[in-house]
């Protein structure tokens, strides 16, 4: 079962939105006038100016929705802790499972055979146990007790591009858990397409040249980031044939690098 991320819909202008909220601080000019007479160069010059100000809250004028999928509930238990941003998830209340269900397979156990062929087997025990519980007339909101953290679900977000900001910061590093990472460089990326200005730095810290993680100097994509030599180097590295940790390290090398 495969990540799939979707960007549903967004705020028409994401960017002009937010430059029109920030004028409304700086110009005489009313309501009615207010969003009027954008050029693509005033509405950057105004984007720039608040977000290297970190006058963010005119970020929170926007909105953007997602379609997650392919994601197990350990992914989305730590998703919904991001309290600024909103969720409907797909419910294992309403929603019954017919005999099986999907789940995620981390690839840490899918390269090891013999853990991989005993986790299978256990997810295919937990899914009869389902079956013969709604069988034998359980609710399925007491069945899905038995159900994995690596049960597949499905979720919408939507978010401001400032919480969006928050979660990129906390969840496209390399401390995060690799799923909630590979979910919000996903993100990232479409969110870059669709508002490049408001993304330009978007990303964990060492993206803007810091980190605060007791281990951040050991981190092999801080040094990337600080050091371009070293990016050359771990490129090379992967040349012979790319590991999935060095694979990582040179797409997050990308997105620092987009991220100027
Ligand atoms: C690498 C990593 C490891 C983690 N490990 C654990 C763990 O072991 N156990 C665990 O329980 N969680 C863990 N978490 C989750 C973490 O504690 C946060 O719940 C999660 O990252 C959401 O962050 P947040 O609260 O900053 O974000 P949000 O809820 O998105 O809030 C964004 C910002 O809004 C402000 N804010 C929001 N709510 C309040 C409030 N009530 N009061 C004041 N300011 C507020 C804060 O500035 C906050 O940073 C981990 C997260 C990461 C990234």
């Amino acid at each position: 079962m495969a990540l799939k991320v979707v960007l549903l819909s967004h705020s028409p202008e994401p960017e002009r939105a937010v430059a029109t909220a920030a004028r409304n601080c700086y110009s005489p000019r009313d309501v009615e006038s207010i969003d009027e007479n954008w050029t693509p160069d005033a509405i950057e010059k105004m984007v720039s100016r608040v977000r290297d100000a970190g006058h963010l809250s005119t970020f929170e004028h926007t909105m953007f929705t997602f379609g997650v999928g392919g994601v197990s509930r350990a992914l989305t238990h730590q998703l919904v802790r991001h309290r600024h941003m909103s969720y409907e998830q797909k419910s294992q209340r309403y929603i019954t499972l017919k005999g099986q269900f999907e789940f995620i397979t981390p690839p840490s156990i899918a390269a090891r055979p013999e853990i991989k062929a005993k986790y299978d087997v256990l997810m295919r025990q937990i899914a009869a146990f389902y079956q013969d519980a709604m069988e034998a007339g359980t609710p399925a909101e007491d069945a899905r007790f038995v159900l994995p953290n690596a049960a597949e679900t499905q979720i919408v977000i939507t978010a401001n591009a400032r919480a969006l900001l928050d979660f990129f910061s906390l969840r496209t590093c390399n401390n995060a858990q690799w799923e909630i990472r590979e979910l919000s460089f996903a993100m990232l990326r479409l969110v870059k397409r669709a508002a490049p200005s408001l993304f330009v730095r978007a990303g964990a810290t060492c993206v803007r040249g810091y980190c605060n993680e007791p281990n951040g100097p050991e981190c092999p994509r801080y040094v990337i980031v600080k050091n371009p030599v070293a990016a050359r180097r771990v490129t090379t590295l992967t040349e012979d044939g790319p590991t999935r940790a060095s694979d990582e390290i040179v797409a997050d090398h990308q997105t620092a690098a987009m991220a100027g």
